[in-house]
């Protein structure tokens, strides 16, 4: 594989220098109104040389606004973005070692493929040979060699989104910004382009923060992720503590399905109150509801209220007796489940109940 990473090497006093100094981004207190409105407010983040680091929430959390920030397309109404330990806040676009891939992938129409690829170098006056070599190299770490002389109107979806990154990583960036960049593509090809997209960063090196609304799509992409919500940020964790240990009943809901206990049914069930998270698959259900629950699990007896067929799976809503209504899906393995009257038994293990703050 190619080398694209950033040209310098980091120096010695960069390589032992202290983490929080060598954050390829770090914000602090980044806060942006347009008018009347607050798009984001409070944000703080440091962000790892070479993560791949997912900005994750509902559609207006100000997510692109984060994102714009970091571009330079957008002025911070209060707060600083620093690029590798060097303040940028106030600096344009062009000035900054970072890129970005939009949505819309904004490629020129009226330009062939190596045209639009090689436009960056072209505009830092990189002499001809090279930015045919670079742009070659590109087009072969997204795959699109044989493609050069096409116009983007004669590519797919997925090919076109391809072009927009090569275009991108052409220019070697330290950081690629990526706002929702599978957003246009059909769910086969985004699962493809999810896979690969996350080879070719693992292949570069280069830090990728990447926009999207899609909890799925985040969890298997990241090795961090920031969830927004309301222009703040609710949760950073790695996938596994966003989904495992949800911070706020927010993220709860919006990173999988939202299963929670409280109140009296969590008394009654778990025997203290508070607000608790079960994630669905994490529940066995039991149509025997003589079967007691083994050591160190809790039950709860309920009435299935609504069954959905997914095909590998199977999704149950159960309304517990003691109030409540809990998510549970079971995988298609074996038998279907044979339901008398609706009642189950549900049993988890104790250590599943994840608390949450309220
Ligand atoms: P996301 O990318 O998470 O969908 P955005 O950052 O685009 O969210 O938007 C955050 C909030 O800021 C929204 O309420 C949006 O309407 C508002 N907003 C974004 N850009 C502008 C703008 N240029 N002028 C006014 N309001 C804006
Ligand atoms: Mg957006």
């Amino acid at each position: 594989m190619i080398d694209m990473s950033p040209n310098q090497a980091p120096t010695l006093a960069e390589k032992t220098a202290p983490a929080e100094t060598t954050s390829a981004i770090r914000l602090r207190g980044l806060r942006k109104e347009f008018g009347s409105v607050v798009a984001v407010e409070g944000v703080d983040l440091d962000i790892a040389q070479g993560e791949f680091f997912s900005m994750l929430g509902p559609s207006g959390s100000g997510k692109t606004t984060v994102l714009r920030m970091i571009a330079g397309f957008e002025l911070p109404t209060s707060g600083t973005v620093e690029l590798a330990g060097r303040d940028v806040t106030r600096l344009a676009p062009f000035e900054r070692d970072v890129n970005t891939v939009f949505q819309d992938y904004a490629l020129f129409p009226h330009m062939t493929v190596q045209q639009n690829v090689e436009y960056g170098l072209r505009v830092k006056k990189v002499p001809r040979a090279q930015r045919r070599e670079r742009a070659r190299e590109a087009l072969r770490t997204v795959h699109l060699e044989g493609f050069e002389s096409r116009k983007p109107t004669q590519l797919s979806g997925g090919q076109r989104q391809r072009v927009a990154l090569a275009r991108a990583l052409v220019n070697r960036p330290k950081v690629l910004l990526l706002d929702e960049p599978l957003g246009a593509l059909d769910l086969k090809l985004r699962h493809a382009m999810q896979t690969e997209l996350k080879q070719i960063q693992r292949d570069v090196g280069i830090t990728f923060i990447f926009v999207t609304h899609d909890q799925d799509e985040a969890l298997t992409m990241s090795d961090r992720i920031a969830v927004f919500n309301t222009g703040g940020i609710e949760q950073v964790g790695t996938p596994s503590e966003v989904y495992e240990k949800p911070a706020t009943a927010f993220v709860a809901g919006f990173v999988g399905t939202s299963n929670l206990l409280s109140g009296d049914s969590a008394e009654a069930v778990l025997g203290t109150r508070g607000v608790f998270s079960i994630r669905p698959e994490k529940i066995r259900i039991d149509p025997d509801l003589s079967q007691p629950a083994a050591v160190g699990e809790v039950s709860a007896t309920g009435t299935v209220t609504s069954t959905s067929y997914a095909g590998a799976t199977v999704r149950y809503v159960v309304a517990l007796d003691v109030g409540g209504q809990l998510s549970v899906v079971r995988q298609n393995a074996g038998a279907p489940l044979e339901l008398a009257d609706n009642r189950v038994r549900l049993c988890w293990r104790q250590e599943h109940n994840f608390r949450i703050t309220e």
